[in-house]
């Protein structure tokens, strides 16, 4: 297969080429750093699939654009898929596969430190330090045994956050329309979603974007969570209204806030925009804020869900090749 990457860092190169490598070298890859979008769709004349990833634009006019050009395949680099127009894909008759739970240790563990972080003010401390100062004041942190954590979804990803969080001592409460044995099996329980913003000291979000959890922690949500709790998103930036947080921070009814993923992300994560201003001013407001830590969409970045990921997408792309489907495909008819 031809195979046309967008979004393609170096790093991506490097995992993609060596799991292709131990294929034989059986598809030809070709790389671009540029975004997936209307503009670039022409870049993938001449292949059979594009590889995307998460800010990718996977709407119906680029589809259309695609499929005009023959490509068969959408091989996502993520496990979630909610930048693709499933119905125009299917419409298109292009296939669309990802890459599910290739390391949920990997974005759980970044969860757990973002709570740390943000308990016991690590990222205050490391630039204190660094300047001579050794005052405590300002770094006052909590236990975490005893406290208790609401997990929003308790999927690959939601679960082993639950399970290192009863490691720590704390008890755990989810919701999520598909209950799993597994969390009551660690000591966990399910309950409503207002009871979970109501009584946890942490909410930690692990749902997919869906229309459905669209800013699923609004105003009113934020209203409903305990005074001073912390909140954690490394789900999807649109499950949250960033607008709600700020107004919740402000109040001082978020104590600390954790994001590693932004709604608007697409213009900002990725990048070193380090010489240049940012220009979401949304967005610069949250950076105000003593008490949120933001990391650029890296909850997925270790070694491990690397090569998890090029190995899954690399089998993605062989298996369509010799049967027509995916060995993971996602599509309207497997959703409903
Ligand atoms: P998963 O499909 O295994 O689990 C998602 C869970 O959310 C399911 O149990 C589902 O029933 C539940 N859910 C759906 N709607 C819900 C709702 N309204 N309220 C509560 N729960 C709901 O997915 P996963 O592998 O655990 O990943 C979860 C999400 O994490 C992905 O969809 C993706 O958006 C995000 N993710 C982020 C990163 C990162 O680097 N930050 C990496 C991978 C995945």
């Amino acid at each position: 297969m031809r195979v046309a990457v967008f979004s393609a860092r170096d790093y991506d190169r490097d995992f993609l080429e060596k799991a292709n490598e131990a294929t034989g070298g059986r598809h030809l890859i070709q790389f671009f750093e540029i975004r997936l979008g209307r503009e670039s769709a022409r870049l993938a004349a001449g292949c059979d699939a594009v590889c995307a990833f998460v800010n990718d634009q996977l709407g119906r006019e680029v589809l259309e654009l695609l499929a005009g050009q023959g490509i068969r395949l959408v091989a996502l680099r993520s496990a979630g898929f909610n930048n693709v127009d499933l119905e125009a894909a299917r419409d298109l008759g292009i296939a669309v596969a990802r890459v599910p739970a290739y390391s949920p240790d990997a974005v759980a563990e970044h969860t757990v430190a973002m709570m740390l972080a943000l308990d016991r003010n690590i990222h205050k401390a490391y630039v204190r330090v660094r300047e001579g100062n050794f005052a405590l004041e300002g770094l006052l942190g909590f236990n975490l045994r005893g406290r208790t954590v609401g997990i929003v979804g308790t999927g690959a990803i939601g679960l082993c956050v639950a399970r290192i969080m009863r490691g720590f001592g704390c008890e755990v409460i989810a919701a999520d329309p598909a209950p799993n044995d597994d969390l009551d099996a660690m000591g966990g329980r399910y309950v409503a979603m207002p009871e979970l913003l109501a009584a946890s000291d942490i909410v930690s979000l692990h749902c997919p974007l869906t229309p459905q959890t669209h800013h699923l922690i609004d105003h009113d949500a934020v209203a409903r969570m305990k005074h001073g709790a912390m909140l954690i998103n490394t789900s999807r930036g649109g499950v949250v209204d960033t607008r709600a947080l700020i107004a919740g921070l402000k109040s001082g009814r978020i104590g600390n806030l954790g994001l590693d993923v932004y709604e608007e992300e697409a213009d900002l994560f990725f990048e070193n925009l380090s010489d240049r201003m940012i220009q979401d001013d949304v967005f610069a407001r949250l950076l105000t804020f003593p008490n949120v830590l933001v990391t650029g969409h890296q909850a997925f970045f270790t070694h491990e869900a690397m090569t998890a990921i090029a190995e899954t997408t690399m089998r993605n792309v062989s298996a369509f090749e010799e049967t027509g489907s995916p060995v993971h495909p996602v599509s309207v008819e497997r959703l409903a």
